[in-house]
């Protein structure tokens, strides 16, 4: 009998030298999380793949694209298994090239053996599968260099595995590989493209959300849900944080000059996010911004609000322009989220004239005009969250409660 499988490579785990089996079995581990409440049966390690396997013995599409969406993922086969007798694999073989989907007139075999226990040699499996696909098809040719499509046969471990068609992965590292971060995210369709392009690359990630609550309503924070849900295939999310911070913008507007509220605003909400990020342990912030896209991301306003926080902070899509942003934001299926309308933090007590060019002895002027530091702690000490069963190496801290005083201001 003909079995199919999920045959899952990549590349950059390669080259990660004596750390390979710690990318390899997190990238499993990932998989195997990603596909529960499926007919995922097991997963293991097989010569340089992964090797995903079916309840009914034939993995179906949708598990290969379920897994393509995994960080760590560069391509994803479904490939055929079949004992070591060159009619079955020559069935497979057949079988697979007749499969490949789209327009294609040539083809070329490339067998491999990574167990010397079958005594073939891989140019005689060429051969043989060679001419059985030649009297199969008979109108294509045979091209060595740049083949439309390479029909793969690789004898391993007492079975042989044939593929023709390969899906690619979304590429990167496996979430849990990198660290933690903490995302400042809004309901807009930047930070939730950039809150991925870092948790593609390994990184595990939190968001945190500024509602304008209570001064406006809380469906910023039901969108914030819905693409933290939008996220959820690739696994890279494991808490939501949320602040209510409605309130202390009204203070803010009434205390600074109205073209610094925003400064203000996002000064506030870096410092709060940080003092999440030491008690996450989260060894950096991203934002979604991108340089000029608007008055609060001039090099200006990022550099003093950037002065309020010591962990790096990443901002993925500082060179994007909008399109690529969307194309992304599509791509994610966040972007139909991100389109609907919500008031959040971001709208609420808006200058008409907000300042572009910050100057920084105003900036500081006006930031001792109210009491910052009692606002952030009362900010963090009125702090929600949601948690996410998406990303299996997230571990939250362990006594949030107490942990918080422990993060007085001056430690920071
Ligand atoms: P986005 O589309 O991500 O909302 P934006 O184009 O609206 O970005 P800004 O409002 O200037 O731009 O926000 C820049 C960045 O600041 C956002 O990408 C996000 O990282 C952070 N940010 C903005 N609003 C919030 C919020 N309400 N809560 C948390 N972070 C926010
Ligand atoms: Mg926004």
């Amino acid at each position: 009998m003909i079995e199919r499988v999920c045959l899952v490579h990549y590349h950059e785990i390669g080259l990660k030298g004596k750390n390979r089996s710690t990318f390899e079995n997190r990238l499993l581990a990932n998989i195997e999380h990603a596909l529960r409440g499926t007919t995922f049966q097991k997963a293991r390690r097989i010569s340089g793949h992964l090797l995903v396997e079916d309840s009914s013995g034939f993995a179906p599409e949708s598990m290969a694209q379920a897994i393509s969406r995994v960080p760590g993922v560069a391509r994803v086969s479904l490939a055929y298994r079949c004992p070591p007798n060159e009619d079955e694999y020559c069935k497979a073989a057949v079988r697979a090239l007749g499969e490949v989907s789209g327009d294609w007139h040539s083809f070329k075999v490339h067998a491999r053996r990574s167990s010397t226990n079958y005594q073939k040699h891989s140019l005689e499996m060429n051969q043989i599968v060679g001419s059985a696909l030649c009297a199969a098809f008979p109108t294509k040719k045979v091209i060595m260099h740049h083949p439309d499509v390479q029909v793969i046969v690789h004898a391993v471990q007492g079975d042989v595995y044939v593929y023709a068609d390969t899906g690619p992965g979304v590429g990167g590292l496996p979430v849990g590989t990198a660290g933690k971060v903490v995302s400042l995210f809004s309901s807009g369709f930047d930070s939730p493209v950039a809150t991925w392009m870092v948790g593609r690359r390994g990184a595990i990630c939190v968001p945190v959300h500024f509602s304008g609550r209570p001064m406006t309503s809380d469906s910023s924070e039901w969108l914030c849900q819905d693409l933290v849900e939008a996220l959820a295939p690739s696994g890279i999310v494991g808490r939501l944080y949320v602040i209510p911070f409605g309130e202390k913008q009204r203070d803010i507007s009434m205390a600074v000059p109205q073209s610094l509220r925003i400064i203000m605003y996002r000064r506030i909400m870096f410092a709060v996010a940080e003092r999440i990020a030491r008690m996450e342990g989260a060894k950096a912030l991203v934002t979604g911004e991108s340089l000029g896209q608007v008055a609060s991301q001039t090099l200006e306003n990022i550099g003093i609000v950037n002065e309020m926080v010591s962990l790096p902070v990443l901002r993925p899509l500082i060179g994007s322009d909008k399109q690529e942003i969307m194309r992304r934001a599509e791509e994610l299926g966040t972007a139909q989220i991100s389109s609907q309308d919500a008031p959040d933090c971001c709208t609420l007590f808006m200058p008409r004239r907000p300042e572009t060019h910050a100057r920084p002895d105003q900036v500081h002027e006006a930031w001792e005009l109210f009491d910052h530091e009692q606002m952030i702690e009362d900010l963090i000490a009125t702090m929600e969250y949601v948690d996410f069963n998406q990303c299996p190496s997230y571990k939250p801290p362990r006594n949030l409660r107490s942990r918080h005083s422990e993060l007085a201001p001056a430690t920071i």
